[in-house]
């Protein structure tokens, strides 16, 4: 399902003296099926602006279609049930949401919040727990037993456990080591393809949204100040400075190496 952002603001704690405001005037296309990185400094808007693409936050401002759903300033709680359903959001350090007392029990919990019954929950518990790589036996174990690489796996099963057909992603591989950052994107990647799924990924990472994205929304201060493909949002390096972003790595290095030799690659 396509997602689109019209002139979306929002206000935290609106019409009182702690008044903030962290997003103005946001346009933003996000279409099924694609993988879209959000970029941007810190606080530039890019957790305020996740959290309206599945209805936990109603923009104060402006709208937000996701697929078929209308959410405005006006939208009824009620309504926002079936767009959870359809949006998973794997928030930053997931694994501190763990709770139950089996790693089967906390990944059978979304599903059945959603009305899946017991055994479809628990079979997916199952296959999850072996698509994510986790031992078998993990099943029967207390999530607090785990290394944090597998709490941070079991905690994105329970997300996939209750089928979103789009997935986000914030700051996913945060505070892990690098063999362990790539293995949890590279896992992404195979969902998505696999599953078709719409992979929406913050990361402040610019290498990331160079290697996995096929679009790019830039974020500076509250509002989306650039949309498109990752060759349109790395062509121009010196707009990106004006929001304090540098290249990837690898964008540079071919850039650098294209002058010294006088040519482009890529032709
Ligand atoms: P980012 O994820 O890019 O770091 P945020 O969306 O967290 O940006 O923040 C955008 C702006 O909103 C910042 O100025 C931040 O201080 C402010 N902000 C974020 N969360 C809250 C909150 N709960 N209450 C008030 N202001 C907030």
């Amino acid at each position: 399902m396509d997602i689109t952002l019209q002139q979306v603001g929002y206000l935290y704690a609106k019409n009182s003296p702690f008044e903030k405001r962290a997003l103005h005037e946001v346009d933003a296309t996000i279409h099924s099926g694609s993988y879209t990185a959000i970029i941007g400094h810190t606080g530039s808007g890019k957790s305020t602006l996740l959290m309206h693409l599945n209805g936990l936050l109603k923009p104060s401002e402006g709208i937000v279609k996701i697929g078929d759903a209308t959410i405005t300033a006006g939208t009824k709680a009620k309504g926002l049930k079936e767009v959870r359903r359809h949006v998973g959001i794997v928030f930053q350090f997931p694994e501190h949401q763990l709770f139950e007392e089996t790693v089967e029990k906390d990944i059978m919990f979304g599903p059945m919040n959603f009305g899946v019954d017991k055994e479809e929950a628990r079979r997916r518990a199952h296959e999850l727990i072996e698509q994510l790589g986790l031992p078998k036996e993990i099943a029967e174990q207390s999530p607090f037993e785990l290394s944090g690489g597998q709490m941070r796996r079991v905690a994105i099963a329970g997300v996939l456990a209750f089928k979103p057909s789009v997935l986000v992603l914030d700051e996913p591989t945060a505070g892990l080591d690098p063999k362990g950052r790539r293995e949890i994107m590279d896992l992404f990647q195979v969902l998505h393809e696999r599953e078709n799924l719409t992979t929406i990924l913050v990361t402040h990472s610019m290498e990331d949204a160079a290697r996995y994205a096929d679009n790019i929304i830039v974020m500076h201060d509250g509002t989306s100040v650039m949309n498109g493909t990752p060759e349109e949002i790395f062509s121009d390096e010196e707009r990106l400075a004006t929001y304090r972003l540098g290249l990837p790595r690898a964008v540079k290095f071919q850039r650098d190496f294209e002058k010294l030799i006088g040519r482009s690659l890529s032709k």
